[in-house]
């Protein structure tokens, strides 16, 4: 009898249709639309490990990663309200931070979820640091704004500690920090000693604790990675078939937000880079996302889909989304 000896309720059930994914958790998917207090980010993430466990239970392994920047913005600013009597601590320990907080949270909401569905894995999370380059063009070009906004004389104290901020219009000054291109899982050998259709791993979150190479030792960094850039390194190191990227939105569109709106369907990686040419996806919101799946399908990645949470089965079954394949 298949099964017959073994643990049933680790056994996973695989179909032909099967798959090994990734799937990126946006900042959606684990704090309130407006607020990142915890009953809100808890509520969160129990309906995304709910999609998630429905995915599982159709015989997909899956690895889940995801963001952290409304969770680091808080952290950030509490070791600012706190730095007269505790010392603050560098970004990289603040990812950390926030890595493991929310690894501890998704891991508990999957596990419950898992159970509910009748398909029970061993779910854990790695604390997870991802290699860039000393040299990269974003130390010295920070372009990624993180954490609250505060006024001019606020940013300016900031300023002379040696931190970058930039004048963001209306509503203040905001700190910009480096994004430096992910270039290594460096978990990745033990992500793979771990993965296994009983599995369910989470890796990488926030898109990793940045970490260089001097002299053959590594040191962590202060800079923030994007974490669909990130998701789409992971996603080629174990080897998947699909990136779902899952967020607010059913696709990604042209002209989003125009009259002339348009969602994204089924699309070849060539004919998506010359929409990313002509600029439909934002910078700092569509446009990472747009080129995490690019990457991972340029680089030998099955297919990579963008969609929402709430339409993830769909998306892995190929049913809605914006849809990245190679041509056949
Ligand atoms: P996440 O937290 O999931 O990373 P983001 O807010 O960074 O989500 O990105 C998703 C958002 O990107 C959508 O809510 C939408 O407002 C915005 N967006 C920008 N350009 C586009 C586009 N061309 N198509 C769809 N959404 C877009
Ligand atoms: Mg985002």
């Amino acid at each position: 009898m298949p099964g017959e000896g073994r643990d049933s309720s680790f056994c996973a059930v695989t179909s032909p249709q099967a798959h090994r994914i990734v799937i990126a958790l946006g900042g959606n998917a684990i704090a309130g639309p407006d607020s990142a207090d915890p009953s809100s980010q808890q509520a969160a993430v129990t309906r995304a490990a709910g999609a998630i466990a429905a995915l599982v239970a159709d015989g997909h392994e899956v690895v889940v990663t995801h963001g952290n920047g409304p969770q680091v913005g808080n952290l950030l600013l509490k070791n600012e309200l706190t730095r007269d009597v505790v010392p603050p601590v560098p970004l990289d320990w603040c990812v950390a931070q926030t890595q493991a907080t929310l690894g501890f949270l998704i891991v508990t909401a999957l596990e419950a979820a898992l159970r509910e569905v009748d398909a029970e894995r061993l779910v854990t999370a790695l604390v997870t640091r991802v290699l860039v380059d000393g040299e990269d063009p974003a130390w010295t070009h920070p372009t990624k704004p993180i954490g609250q906004y505060v006024d001019e004389a606020q940013a300016r104290e900031h300023i002379a500690r040696g931190e970058s901020w930039e004048d963001r219009g209306e509503r203040g000054w905001r700190r910009i920090v480096p994004s430096p291109q992910p270039l290594e899982i460096l978990e990745r050998a033990a992500i793979e000693s771990l993965l296994s259709p009983r599995t369910v791993i989470v890796a990488a979150g926030g898109g990793g604790i940045p970490m260089v190479r001097e002299d053959g030792r590594l040191r962590g960094v202060e800079a923030v990675l994007d974490k669909d850039l990130t998701a789409a390194l992971l996603a080629r190191a174990v080897g998947a078939e699909r990136l779902i990227i899952a967020t607010d939105v059913e696709a990604a569109a042209i002209g989003f937000g125009t009259p002339d709106e348009e969602r994204i369907g089924a699309v070849t990686p060539a004919a998506l880079r010359s929409l990313q040419d002509q600029g439909h996806f934002a910078s700092g919101s569509m446009g990472p996302k747009v080129e995490a799946a690019l990457r991972f399908v340029e680089q030998g990645g099955r297919s990579a889909v963008i969609t929402s949470l709430a339409h993830l089965r769909e998306g892995a079954e190929g049913r809605t989304g914006t849809i990245v394949e190679p041509e056949e």
